[in-house]
């Protein structure tokens, strides 16, 4: 799969800078395959996965055509959801930070009208709304389409199943016949090809499909952690697996300098490569890894490309990689020649989505970890030494030494006080408070819900996770598991939508039936 540097794009320097701010250290495969082309003024069909970057593929595009000297809106970007419809503007306000006159305004139901209408009059070039909301604009005659240049539907797919098919094709006919389409969705079902066909001019396609892809036999696991805990995490996991050479993955450049700094600050012989560093320094970095002198490198995954070093004990995935294909790159670096090797990954939040769909793809098994506590890692220590101190005596040649002691043992030190003294010399247990350890354990994905509902009322698990799924709009998938009792059920849901699934159900029904739906008592 080709990817290009954004640098080969084109692109503006306001731009550039903007993506470098950004971190992002060259374009994923959907953008650099889509970029040209929308660039050039094709209107284009984007397929690609989730998580592949097509915001910034229509987004960076986007920015580069519109005029920003007119206030006029000359891109609408329509989307499934006021989530993404934030998403996407946030991603649109961080690309423009050095664009001038850039004003893009996120639209959608739920918020007040009036602040819309007042945020419209001060003139916007960019609108990313949901569909329904557009529409109301329009027919107030507040979003005007006379300008319009491009018109993009993002997530075309998730639109379809929310069923907004005829709302787009309303805002489609609205729009000016010399627009430039821009289409991009994860799949790309039968009533999607059809509009692409009614509203597209001979599109281009741009389509990132997946190979087959086979991870070798390595031990996997992954941990929920939040992104503020990870350093500790990662510290804990390297304490009590202790690798000789170890990697730790992150997405970004910056990432890759703050955990590299933070891992030197707590001792660690750590350090970081990545693509802003000159090949020499580059150089010198591996050859301290290759030579155990660093013993743990933190890279990017364009940094690490190509990189062979054998003995990597341990890959440890900081964040969770763009695509899958990297996935499997990372944890290919462990486990060669067929030593074993392990690779831990850290989600936080949503990216238990990105997990399944690693899972899916590389056919393998992902298991959830348990984060260690600092008593797991400290037992740990204390076993090392005392193997190693074992080993000492066994080799033997302790003369010396031992006339030291008995220079010191008498009626006041006893030969234990001297040992114990000499082993809080060498080794220091850690005396953090264990509140903030605590905090990382109860770290929980799922939250169980008491549902008031159940045999008795002929609820099946599939009505529970549809009318979740329906209503709340949270993929099938995310629900977790589900018991039904005689008078009433329980479900889980991933923490974060915990609050939003127990406001919306409690207003609506399942099969019919009203329901009252809290946080279940724990066992
Ligand atoms: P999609 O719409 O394909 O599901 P998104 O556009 O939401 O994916 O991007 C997923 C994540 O990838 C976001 O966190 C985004 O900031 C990040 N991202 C996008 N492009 C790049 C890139 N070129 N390099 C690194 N990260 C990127
Ligand atoms: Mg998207």
């Amino acid at each position: 799969m080709t990817t290009l540097k954004f640098n080969e794009l084109n692109l503006s320097k306001e731009l550039l800078k903007a993506i470098a701010d950004l971190g992002y250290e060259e374009a994923t495969p959907i953008q650099s395959q889509a970029i040209p082309v929308v660039l050039e003024g094709h209107d284009v069909i984007g397929q690609a996965q989730t998580g592949t970057g097509k915001t910034a593929a229509f987004s960076i595009p986007v920015l580069e055509k519109i005029d920003s000297s007119k206030k006029v809106i000359q891109a609408l970007i329509l989307c499934p959801t006021r989530e993404l419809a934030i998403q996407v503007s946030e991603e649109i306000k961080k690309l423009s930070a050095y664009k001038k006159g850039i004003n893009a305004l996120p639209i959608y139901g739920g918020q007040s009208i009036e602040r819309q209408l007042q945020s419209l009059k001060k003139g916007v070039n960019i609108v990313i709304g949901t569909p329904g909301r557009v529409i109301d604009h329009i027919n107030r005659g507040t979003i005007k389409l006379e300008n319009l240049k491009m018109i993009v539907l993002d997530e075309a797919d998730e639109m379809l199943n929310m069923g907004f098919i005829e709302d787009i094709e309303f805002i489609l006919q609205k729009s000016p016949e010399t627009r430039q389409t821009l289409l991009f969705s994860a799949t790309m079902p039968k009533p999607i090809l059809e509009l692409t066909k009614k509203y597209q001019k001979n599109p281009k396609i741009v389509k990132v499909v997946q190979k087959e892809l086979t991870v070798p036999l390595i031990e996997q696991t992954y941990f929920e952690v939040r992104e503020a805990d990870k350093i500790e995490v990662l510290s804990r996991l390297l304490d009590l697996h202790n690798p000789k050479l170890s990697l730790v993955f992150c997405n970004t450049k910056k990432k890759v300098d703050d955990v590299s700094l933070s891992l030197q600050a707590r001792g660690y012989l750590a350090d970081g490569l990545h693509g802003d560093l000159k090949q020499l320094q580059r150089d010198k970095v591996m050859q301290k890894f290759r030579n155990g002198l660093i013993e743990i490198l933190v890279a990017t995954d364009v940094a690490a490309r190509g990189i062979d070093v054998e003995n990597v004990e341990m890959v440890f995935n900081y964040d969770v990689p763009q695509d899958i294909e990297n996935y499997v790159h990372r944890i290919g670096r462990t486990g060669r020649a067929g030593r074993e090797g392990k690779a831990f990954t850290f989600i936080s939040g949503r990216e238990i989505y990105k997990l399944k769909d690693i899972q899916r793809y590389t056919k393998t098994k992902i298991k959830l970890g348990k984060i260690p506590t600092i008593n797991d890692v400290e037992e740990r220590k204390i076993s090392l030494l005392i193997d190693n101190i074992k080993e000492v005596i066994n080799e033997g040649g302790l003369e010396k030494y031992t006339d030291i002691v008995e220079r010191i043992v008498g009626d006041e030190y006893t030969s234990l006080d001297i040992a114990s003294a000499l082993l809080k010399m060498t080794m220091k247990l850690d005396t953090r408070d264990e509140e903030e350890v605590q905090e990382i354990e109860n770290e929980q994905e799922m939250t169980r819900l008491f549902i008031n509902v159940g045999k008795n009322q002929r609820i099946s698990p599939r009505d529970i996770v549809g009318a979740i799924a329906d209503k709340v709009r949270i993929p099938g998938d995310l629900i977790g598991s589900i018991d039904i009792f005689d008078k009433f059920s329980f479900v889980e849901v991933p923490r974060e939508y915990a609050k939003e699934v127990m406001k919306i159900m409690n207003e609506n029904t399942i099969k019919g039936k009203k329901v009252n739906i809290e946080i279940a008592k724990k066992k």
